[in-house]
């Protein structure tokens, strides 16, 4: 069938297909969402936006939305874990002071750029669903799985189509073409291997047990919400889920990091007993702990890169392209920043008139902006993490946080808003588009 004139095609109505749909459709271009699952995901993933992915969120409708629904952090701080909360018999001290609170506070940063906004990963993906929706240029059909990707050639009258099977019923096939295709479908992303391209990189040894939990923290610093717990085997990450309410239990994200050694499967770590004794480690209080535990899931973490984010007429973004652990918030966000990039390199393509070619400059950008920041920022974070408490002030940016170096908090905090982004228009001045 002939392309559509303009059509993109987006694989998968994760956060970043439906980011990128957004950013086309304000730029009057028509897309094409297929995904597989009957309908929006819940699961329990990313809270936290923060630095240029914030300021991405920003220049759209969903910020405001996003701000009423959420809610800022003004700081994090990296804590010892209450296993460290020991009498020098070796019995816990959990009804004393330091079982009250979260951990000491080995380093705390507050005013990190404009703060961190807090909002679960389902409500903002449903946001950037209903803005897509109104701008009546997208349409998103459920319940597609893109099984095959069929490239008709570089010139511009040519298109790209993608096969697709209907997942209910007798798994009808239908063929959708389009200018270009997106494939925006996560971490196990099929676009990228009916592509054939290959990953590179390493998985973690360990596995990150998350919990959604219900607790109070009596002792709490409200400037400091956000904790990174410190710790060489249960490491971890502790992160309100909603405002944290004094006096009540406020619901946390509590992700702690298990010992690659052990050998039990996902589904005995997330038995109850197992979940109580890694929070010993990061909840507060006395004991016996009275925290209610709502939600649980175990798993492994990596740094991996897509060789290539363009093939042709096709083009990855998200963790369809990168993935990275969660310490420090840059996976959703890394995607974000992509579906603006992606976006801005499309409209300048279709509605300008700019070389296809324009796309290698996205490709390289995006390759490069997550070699030499996303990935060894957040390896760094999550190895500063799993650390001993005791050195890990010996550590640059331990140390310069706990000394006020406002040099050092300038050299941690500016890639953020310099580095992270794409600016495609500059980009693309500056090589003669
Ligand atoms: C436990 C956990 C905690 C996290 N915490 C954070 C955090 O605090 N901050 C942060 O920035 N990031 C965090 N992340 C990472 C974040 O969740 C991901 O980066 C984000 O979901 C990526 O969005 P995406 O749209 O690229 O992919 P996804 O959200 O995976 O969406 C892909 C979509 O494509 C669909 N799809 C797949 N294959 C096909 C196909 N063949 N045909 C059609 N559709 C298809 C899927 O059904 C899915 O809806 C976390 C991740 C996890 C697992």
């Amino acid at each position: 069938p002939p392309p559509t004139k303009k059509k993109v095609i987006i694989v998968g109505a994760g956060p970043i297909g439906l980011f990128t749909a957004l950013k086309l459709a304000r730029t009057n271009i028509p897309v094409l969402i297929l995904e597989k699952s009957p309908q929006l995901s819940t699961a329990p993933r990313a809270v936290g936006y923060h630095g240029a992915a914030l300021a991405a969120l920003k220049r759209t409708p969903v910020y405001h939305k996003a701000r009423e629904l959420g809610f800022f952090g003004k700081g994090i701080c990296w804590r010892r874990s209450l296993v460290a909360d020991q009498d020098e018999n070796h019995n816990r001290n959990g009804d004393g002071e330091m079982g009250k609170k979260m951990g000491d506070i080995i380093a705390s940063l507050a005013g990190y750029g404009h703060g961190v906004l807090y909002l679960p990963q389902g409500m903002l993906t449903r946001l950037i669903y209903e803005e897509v929706v109104r701008t009546g240029l997208v349409e998103v059909r459920f319940g597609w799985e893109v099984s095959d990707v069929i490239q008709h050639g570089d010139d511009d009258d040519d298109g790209v189509t993608a096969v697709a099977r209907k997942v209910s019923g007798h798994g009808e096939e239908e063929r959708f073409t389009g200018k270009f295709l997106v494939g925006a479908d996560g971490g196990k992303s099929a676009v990228r291997k009916i592509l054939q391209i290959p990953l590179q990189g390493h998985s973690w040894p360990e596995r990150i047990v998350a919990m959604d939990v219900l607790l109070e923290d009596k002792h709490l610093d409200p400037m400091f919400p956000t904790s990174m717990v410190v710790h060489p085997v249960n490491f971890g990450l502790v992160t309100p889920l909603e405002p944290v309410r004094e006096g009540e239990k406020t619901l946390y994200r509590c992700s702690v990091a298990t010992d690659p050694g052990d050998e039990r499967t996902d589904e005995e770590l997330v038995e109850e007993a197992s979940l109580r004794v890694l929070l010993e480690g990061f909840a507060p209080g006395p004991r016996p702990l009275d925290v209610d535990i709502v939600g649980s899931s175990a798993y492994r973490t990596h740094q991996l890169c897509a060789f290539t984010l363009r093939k042709g007429r096709c083009v990855l973004a998200g963790d369809a392209a990168h993935l990275n652990n969660p310490f420090g918030a840059l996976g959703l966000t890394t995607g974000l920043l992509d579906a603006d990039a992606l976006a801005n390199t499309l409209d300048m393509i279709i509605n300008e008139k700019k070389a296809i070619d324009l796309l290698d400059v996205y490709a390289d950008e995006r390759k490069r902006v997550f070699q030499t920041f996303v990935d060894p920022v957040s390896t760094q974070n999550k190895l500063r993490c799993a650390s001993d408490p005791d050195t890990v002030t010996e550590d640059w940016l331990i140390r310069g946080v706990i000394n006020h170096t406002p040099d050092v908090m300038e050299a941690f905090g500016r890639p953020f808003f310099d580095v992270w982004p794409t600016d495609m228009r500059k980009l693309a001045a500056l090589r003669g588009y």
